[in-house]
Parts: structure tokens; C-alpha cells; sequence
């Protein structure tokens, strides 16, 4: 795993379009920080993660820290075939550049794989694309609200060509453990485990998780690069990138048994 810490997305001004004004907003609400437990310091990082937009073009600096590891892995791209999951905010213009997007929404009324208007309806974790689709799947702030997040993640990585990579976000606290407020018994039962908690506006899609530091052990296997925007200033400012093995980087088959190495569906 490489990390990078000192990227400063904003060095030339705002990433998307050269701003040079930010906005800050409190965004964190007292209900939310006290449910989740954040200290003084991690609320005014998550303020400022959500909170300052560019003043000319509202993107928010998690997005734009996004918006650096995309141009950071694909500067020249234009033929990429990219899965924009659950539309991450003013992110759709830019990953257009790159080539042809599919963009997903999740609607549990809808069918999986129903046309939204352009979006398709999709459940992460069973993705109705086919194997071997998509170069780069872009997601943010959608694995705390899954229950099987290591399915998700698998999921898309199906969907990868071998060699393609998902960038993602979650919101993340370094100094604790991983808590999970939710939990989805074998009978389809959902349990409360703590008070409910909502990231957006109550009725949204309640908080499963809650990450902490162990979350990039279970995932060290598959992240090949962490991008942050300033790690001492704000260690909530980062980016993950995953990349799916080439055939050739898996682990070897023993020839006595497969005459080919096997592509895992
Ligand atoms: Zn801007």
C-alpha cells in the first residue's frame, strides 16, 4: 500500500475549475456529532471535508480530493468505460471527459437494473453489469451504509477489467475502531445495535458502519494507493484507490490441477 500524504489539492486553487475562494460551512449538526462521537477536532475536519465548497463551482474538498486521485491515475484518459455509483456531487461533468460513464442511482422500489430516467437503479452488491466492464468505478460515502461492505467491494471489483481500479471515499475516524450501528441478520431481520444515525437528512439511508483504523488492514490486500489532501491537517481528507489483479498478478494455480489459470467470477 502507498500513501501519499501531501497531495494539496487546492495548491493552484480549486481542482475542477481554479477557483480561488472556498466557502466554509458547518455541516456536522450537534445531533450528528454527539451520535457519533466526534471530538471537537474531528467535527471541525468533517466541517471542513463537506463544508468548504469553491466558492465559484460548490464542490465540496472531499470531491475534490476525488477529482485529484482520478486526474492523478488517468491524466490524458478520453476512452475510459467508467461506473459512476450513486452520483457522487458535481463529479458528472468530469468523469464525461474521460469517456463513456453509466451512472447508477439506488432506489429500493425500483427493479435492479430499471432505468431511472439516465441513471441506472443498482444494489452495489449485486451489480446487474456483466464481468470485466467498466476501467474505473467511482464511489463516495456509500460503504458506511451497506451492510456486507467487503461484498460491495468485490462486487465492484467483478465489474473491473483486470488492471481496472475503483477510487473511493468513506468517511473515517483514524483514532478508533470500526463501530457498526446496524446489523442484517441470515432471516433478512435488521438490527438496531446503536441509535439510529443519519449522515444527511433523517429517512435518508440510515449509517451501518462507522469506520475506524482497522479499515484499511481489512482492505490492505486490495488498496494499492491512499491519497490524502494534507494528512497532519486533516486526516479525513483522502481518497482509496483498489486495483483488480491482472490474471497475471494472482497467485499461482498449481498446473496439476487447472491447465489455465482461472478468472474468479
Ligand atoms: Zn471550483
Amino acid at each position: 500500500m502507498k500513501r501519499r500524504p501531501f497531495c494539496r489539492i487546492d495548491r493552484d486553487g480549486c481542482i475542477a475549475c481554479g477557483g480561488r475562494v472556498f466557502e466554509r460551512r458547518s455541516v456536522i449538526s450537534d445531533a450528528l456529532a454527539s451520535a457519533w462521537g466526534l471530538s471537537a477536532r474531528e467535527r471541525a475536519e468533517f466541517d471542513e471535508r463537506e463544508g468548504q465548497a469553491c466558492a465559484a463551482c460548490q464542490m465540496s474538498k472531499r470531491v475534490r480530493m476525488l477529482l485529484w486521485s482520478i486526474r492523478k491515475l488517468f491524466p490524458s484518459a478520453s476512452s475510459l468505460r467508467v461506473l459512476h455509483c450513486n452520483q457522487v456531487n458535481g463529479l458528472s461533468p468530469w468523469l464525461r471527459t474521460l469517456g463513456q460513464v453509466t451512472e447508477t442511482c439506488y432506489r429500493p422500489e425500483l427493479a435492479l437494473g430499471a432505468k431511472a430516467g439516465e441513471l441506472v437503479n443498482e444494489d452495489i452488491c449485486q451489480l446487474s453489469f456483466g464481468s470485466h466492464s467498466f476501467d474505473l468505478a467511482i464511489h463516495s460515502e456509500t460503504l458506511e451504509h451497506v451492510f456486507d461492505f467487503n461484498q460491495a467491494l468485490r462486487e465492484v471489483e467483478r465489474v473491473l477489467r483486470p488492471g481496472g481500479v475503483q477510487v473511493y471515499t468513506v468517511p473515517l475516524l483514524h483514532g478508533r475502531a470500526t463501530r457498526q450501528r446496524m446489523e442484517r441478520e441470515a432471516d433478512g431481520r435488521v438490527l438496531q445495535l446503536l441509535a439510529r444515525s443519519f449522515h444527511g437528512s433523517e429517512g435518508e439511508f440510515p449509517v451501518v458502519w462507522e469506520f475506524g483504523h482497522d479499515f484499511f488492514a481489512q482492505r490492505s490486500t486490495h488498496i494499492v494507493e491512499l491519497h490524502y489532501d494534507l494528512y497532519w491537517r486533516n486526516r479525513t481528507v483522502f481518497s482509496v484507490v483498489e486495483r483488480k489483479k491482472a490474471v497475471a498478478d494472482r497467485e499461482p494455480v498449481d498446473s496439476r490441477v487447472f491447465s489455465q489459470p482461472k478468472e474468479r467470477e
